[in-house]
């Protein structure tokens, strides 16, 4: 399995010369397959790019949303594989009791919001409530699990052999708790992180931040070090980042982390856009993707 980070960036796109080296771009990963399926978690402004790269590509393509706020959605209308006639895309999604997940995208995806409708996008459009059941695409099983953010939110775990991915951006697992003391079963998306080869979680804001954010469906440094302790994560990818920290903040936010573990390595690392992770028998390796196209399959 090979991932590769197109955005990182919480909330809001925020680019400027302040978040050069890690990105202004929202969430989006692209994950590919031993079996060349290709899955994109999340559609944030990051999917731009990515569309862009996979000009004359195969066709069969899953998309999995997270959940629907902006920043995770906000890229799907400049997905460029969405306006091929021959394309096969698969839209998975937090199930909700009053809206279908094609009503609710439909939302944005209509004027006077975006100018095309969603029923007039050219591709095959499938959609699916995300499964906490596994689900097999290709060479690996994908499930989802519920997790505490705002309104319908999932975490996704991806499996392809010994090998595990986990993607949880939007995640407040601390909210009524004390993480510290709790059993993991009672913990939000900690049997689903449980042992990952990878995460990449939600890191929004610093310590000292997060009394002036409680409830608003994120991590500070302290609870997402907890979080991955708990869940016994090999490597931790700090995501979602805030759009008011600069580059040089997030570096200090990696310090904080390091210093809650007590060991500075690189287990505990920022994500940053082009960020690529090898997940094969050989383990777990990062790098970073010098040009558009490097390290595509
Ligand atoms: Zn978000
Ligand atoms: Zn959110």
């Amino acid at each position: 399995m090979y991932a590769r980070v197109w955005g990182c960036r919480g909330s809001l796109a925020a680019p400027g010369s302040d978040t050069i080296r890690y990105g202004g771009n929202t969430s989006c990963v692209e994950v590919r397959l031993d079996s060349g399926h290709l899955l994109v978690l999340d559609a944030g402004t990051g999917i731009r790019a990515l569309g862009a790269a996979m000009e004359g590509e195969e066709d069969e393509l899953h998309i999995l949303l997270t959940h629907l706020h902006l920043d995770h959605l906000q890229g799907l209308g400049f997905f460029r594989p969405l306006f091929r006639p021959g394309a096969d895309v698969h839209l998975w999604g937090p199930a909700s009791p009053v809206q279908s997940l094609a009503e609710r995208i439909a939302i944005y995806l209509s004027p006077p919001l975006f100018p095309v409708r969603l029923a007039d996008i050219p591709a095959q459009l499938t959609f699916h409530n995300a499964s906490e059941e596994p689900v097999t695409i290709g060479s690996a099983t994908v499930r989802a699990e519920s997790v505490t953010h705002q309104g319908p939110t999932v975490g996704f775990r991806i499996e392809e052999g010994d090998r595990s991915l986990v993607y949880i951006p939007d995640h407040e697992p601390s909210l009524g708790v004390e993480l510290a003391q709790q059993p993991t079963a009672w913990i939000s998306g900690c049997e689903l992180a449980h042992g990952a080869d990878v995460l990449l979680h939600d890191a929004q804001y610093g310590d000292h931040e997060y009394p002036n954010h409680v409830g608003w469906g994120h991590s500070a440094i302290e609870h997402v070090m907890s979080f991955a302790d708990k869940a016994e994560v090999e490597h931790l990818v700090l995501f979602h980042h805030d759009p008011y920290h600069t580059d040089d903040e997030l570096e200090a936010l990696l310090i904080e982390a390091q210093r809650h573990r007590g060991t500075v390595d690189d287990h505990v690392r920022l994500a940053h856009e082009d960020m690529t992770i090898v997940l094969d028998d050989d383990g777990v390796s990062f790098s970073h993707a010098t040009a558009p196209n490097a390290g595509m399959i």
